[in-house]
């Protein structure tokens, strides 16, 4: 029964609300997750549903690795989709092999959990990849695939009805005074609260946010209809490109050879901050992107020269029965730019603000949400 006194107030229903939520009331604190939508429809959504430790710095590995059991756990206890399919990715020039074969040699030691694969052995994890002019490949064992259309909601579910959190979704929280949260209609008290409002910066502290150094990014996205006869694309499949984009690679002394190339050679990529991945979902579709944009508010019309070449360069190196697009979309995200991996504010004594996890909020999510309940019940002795 709802009531309206709560251990724990959460604002925002994506996944940096749900996982905080998840983690207290796993400690047996009384919740309340705000949801100002009639479910989840932002970036939580609209991702490839990628936990991906292997993008990860290697100072994030260790949250990473631990976002992904939580992941894992909570699949079997709220009955998602989550197969841990490793990742791929593929070298079809000599830098990129240059700076996968340095990468791994570096992340061994690191707990990068990852191998150098010869063209023959590569195809042995994906029916999806391209052999030709394949050099070789990394492939790590540690990417899960979600579904997080089905994720979400099975993940609400479970905190519902087995850890007894209450959701009260279309119910937008306009104002916070510490214990009071409110909506246009009614007020709530709770000892501590949370505010995972993602991309939306204007409606909680917005006077305080806009002093952070974080920016909106637009990502455009598709989706193929699910493959025919159950066809499984494996691993996640990732290439040249993606070197260029995740943190864990920047060690690499190889890497601005391999950005000098791509800037001359493709500069529209680097100019829409285009790499380009695919993932499968739970009902056999593939989901393929991304573009990146940066602009406070983000255009709402999308570029049809943007997912072409999203499209070109998947056909470089990857392949499928049918990779006809089903669906497009857009998502958007709040990133941090100054390097941070998140951004954690205490706006009042009593509130905290989680956002500006950018591309790794799926991955880095129940990691972060442990350590911030963690550090609020050390502060709090509850
Ligand atoms: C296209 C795309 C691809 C991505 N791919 C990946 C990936 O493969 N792997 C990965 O790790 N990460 C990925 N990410 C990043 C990841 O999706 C985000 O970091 C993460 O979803 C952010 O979660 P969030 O809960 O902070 O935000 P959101 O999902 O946006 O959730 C915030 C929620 O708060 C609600 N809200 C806001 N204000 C209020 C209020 N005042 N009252 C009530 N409710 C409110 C909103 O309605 C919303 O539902 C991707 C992101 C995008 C856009």
């Amino acid at each position: 029964m709802s009531t309206s006194h709560y251990d724990l107030a959460v604002i925002g229903g994506g996944i940096i609300g749900t996982a905080h939520a998840y983690h207290a009331a796993k400690a047996n604190q009384k919740v309340a997750l705000f949801e100002r939508n009639d479910r989840p429809v932002g970036a939580t959504i609209r991702n490839f549903g990628m936990v991906w430790p292997i993008g990860q710095a290697p100072n994030r590995l260790e949250r990473a690795l631990r976002s992904r059991r939580h992941w894992l756990d909570l699949a079997e206890k709220s009955k998602f989709w989550a197969p841990a399919a490793g990742s791929l990715h593929l070298a079809y020039q000599q830098d990129e092999m240059e700076v996968l074969t340095e990468f791994t040699d570096l992340a061994g030691a690191q707990g990068y959990q990852i191998e150098i694969l010869s063209p023959e052995k590569t195809t042995a994890y994906s029916p999806g990849v391209k052999t030709e002019g394949l050099l070789g490949a990394m492939y790590s064992d540690t990417e899960v695939n979600v579904d997080p259309r089905q994720a979400i909601t099975q993940i609400h579910a479970y905190l519902a009805e087995q850890l007894g959190v209450d959701l009260y979704y279309r119910h937008t929280i306009k104002e916070i005074n510490y214990p009071k949260l409110q909506t246009a209609k009614k007020s709530w008290t709770a000892d501590r609260i949370i505010v995972a409002g993602g991309d939306d910066l204007s409606t909680l502290y917005p006077e305080l946010l806009a002093q952070a150094p974080l920016q909106r990014c637009k990502l455009q996205m598709m989706r193929t209809a699910p493959q025919p006869n159950n066809w499984q694309l494996g691993a996640n499949l990732a290439a040249g490109l993606t070197l260029q984009h995740y943190a864990a690679f920047a060690q690499c002394k190889h890497l601005p050879a391999l950005k000098a190339r791509i800037a001359n050679e493709l500069p529209a990529y680097n100019q829409y901050g285009i790499h380009v991945m695919v993932s499968q979902t739970a009902l056999g579709e593939l989901t393929i992107g991304d573009s990146h944009e940066y602009d406070y508010t983000p255009n709402p019309f999308d570029k049809q020269e943007i997912n072409q070449l999203i499209l070109d360069y998947l056909h470089r190196f990857a392949k499928a029965p049918d990779l006809h697009i089903a669906e497009y979309w857009h998502g958007v995200y709040a990133k941090m730019m100054n390097g941070a991996t998140e951004l954690i504010l205490h706006p009042e004594p009593g509130v905290t603000i989680v956002t500006g996890l950018g591309g790794a909020g799926m991955t880095l999510s129940f990691g972060l949400a442990e350590e911030v309940i963690l550090e609020e019940k050390r502060l709090t002795g509850a």
